[in-house]
């Protein structure tokens, strides 16, 4: 038989597959994969069942339904205060991932560089190489005691761009950790980017996932950025409705002309019915966008101090569905992916080791993510379960840490 394509022959399946997997085998709770366990706006939902029974189910405009794009540029401009035309600075997509995808493929060559960021989200590598461009990953801090941001080390910024930067992907609110960019970190990535004259795409899906008063800063709303910035948004995250896998970006003109021809031999289009839903959701009263944040601090909250409690290392997380939890305390030996197993079978709650979101072989190896956009009573149980798993820990000495 022929080969397959090198990058893709190279690669296992995704880590989030593979932790539901291992989850569904052993009856654990779920906390691993990023997903809500109640379904988004019933109004959201119902209009999706109304457009879908009304018809027309035929392929709907290239770009994304009129209400949709409309909407999409009337909400940048109410949370972001960016003016958009929304006949041509707005695209449609079957999710972020397509969004994403198409947006790498636009413009990458091979050989053109592009700047990163670790942990980073686990689609963004593979495309980049398939395009045969040059990842330069710039590795966040990692928390320490004193220093538990996740900041973007100014000296290797500044080293990982050259006059071959194509392009820089900011994942913001950030996807393990739920690190929230800064204004100043934004500035410094977009400065660089001005001088290298490099398109930005930012990785906004969990945008209105922000808590404790932050602003999401957009790179799109500085005035540098404006003109070079491709926006990626979510209706699976903003609407709790993950499954339907709706997407848009929104940018200046002539780099969504070019993301389009990417995207009409992509997928061409996106189900209008569900297309219609978000339009409708888009529209919702301000309360609505900061009514999810609020729950959904108050689940982050529910499941950190449950996991300090524990003797889980919790660390600070600003935004997104998740935390990331070290576990040195209750095991000094394995590393994530082991730890992450051992907690999958022998606890019953599942999650995901952060050195998937890792290139090389020399990530942190002694954190997990936990996600907690899941009902109170379902985040209460898999705190029990731990609770009786780190009980019984305490009771084998054969398995105490070494430290202990
Ligand atoms: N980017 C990040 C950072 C994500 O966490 C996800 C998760 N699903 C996506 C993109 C993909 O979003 P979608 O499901 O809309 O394709
Ligand atoms: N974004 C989700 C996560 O980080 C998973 C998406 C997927 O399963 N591909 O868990």
């Amino acid at each position: 038989m022929k080969s397959s394509n090198h990058v893709l022959g190279g690669l296992g399946t995704t880590i989030f597959t593979v932790m539901s997997a291992l989850a569904q085998e052993h009856q654990a709770i779920n906390l691993g994969q990023g997903f809500p366990d109640t379904d988004g706006p019933e109004d959201v939902r119902a209009a999706a069942a109304r457009a879908l029974m009304d018809g027309p189910n035929q392929y709907p405009p290239m770009m994304g339904l009129p209400a949709l794009r409309q909407a999409v540029a009337d909400h940048d401009r109410r949370f972001l205060g960016i003016d958009l035309d929304w006949t041509r600075e707005v695209l449609v997509t079957s999710g972020a991932t397509e969004a994403l995808t198409a947006a790498l493929l636009a413009f990458l060559e091979p050989g053109d560089e592009v700047v990163l960021f670790e942990p980073l989200y686990d689609s963004y590598l593979p495309i980049v190489r398939l395009a045969g461009a040059v990842p330069k990953l710039v590795r966040l801090a990692p928390p320490d005691a004193a220093h538990a941001d996740w900041s973007i080390p100014a000296e290797a910024l500044a080293r990982a761009f050259s006059p071959l930067t194509k392009l820089v992907l900011l994942n913001t609110p950030l996807n393990p950790v739920g690190k929230v960019f800064t204004a100043d970190e934004i500035n410094a990535v977009v400065d660089l980017a001005a001088h290298y004259d490099a398109i930005i795409l930012a990785d906004e899906v969990y945008e209105h996932l922000v808590f404790d008063g932050r602003p999401h800063i957009s790179p799109l709303q500085h005035p540098k950025g404006r003109g070079r910035t491709i926006r990626v948004g979510s209706a699976g995250k903003t609407f709790s409705l993950t499954g339907w896998k709706v997407g848009y970006l929104s940018g200046p003109a002539e780099l969504i002309r070019l993301v389009a021809k990417a995207h009409q031999y992509l997928t061409f289009t996106t189900p209008p019915a569900l297309q219609a839903g978000v339009a409708l959701g888009l529209t919702k009263e301000d309360a609505y966008f900061s009514g999810i944040a609020t729950e959904l601090a108050a689940k982050r909250d529910r499941l950190a101090l449950g996991l300090a409690a524990l003797g889980f290392d919790v660390l600070p997380a600003g935004g997104t569905y998740f935390l990331a939890a070290g576990f040195r305390h209750l095991d000094a030996v394995s590393d994530d992916a082991s730890f992450a197993r051992r907690l999958t079978v022998e606890a019953g709650v599942a999650v995901v080791p952060v050195s998937a979101f890792y290139d090389g072989t020399d990530a942190p190896r002694d954190l997990v993510r936990f996600c907690f956009c899941k009902q109170d009573s379902v985040l209460d149980e898999a705190l029990a379960r731990l609770g009786r798993w780190t009980a019984a820990l305490g009771q084998a000495p054969a398995n105490l840490p070494r430290d202990a």
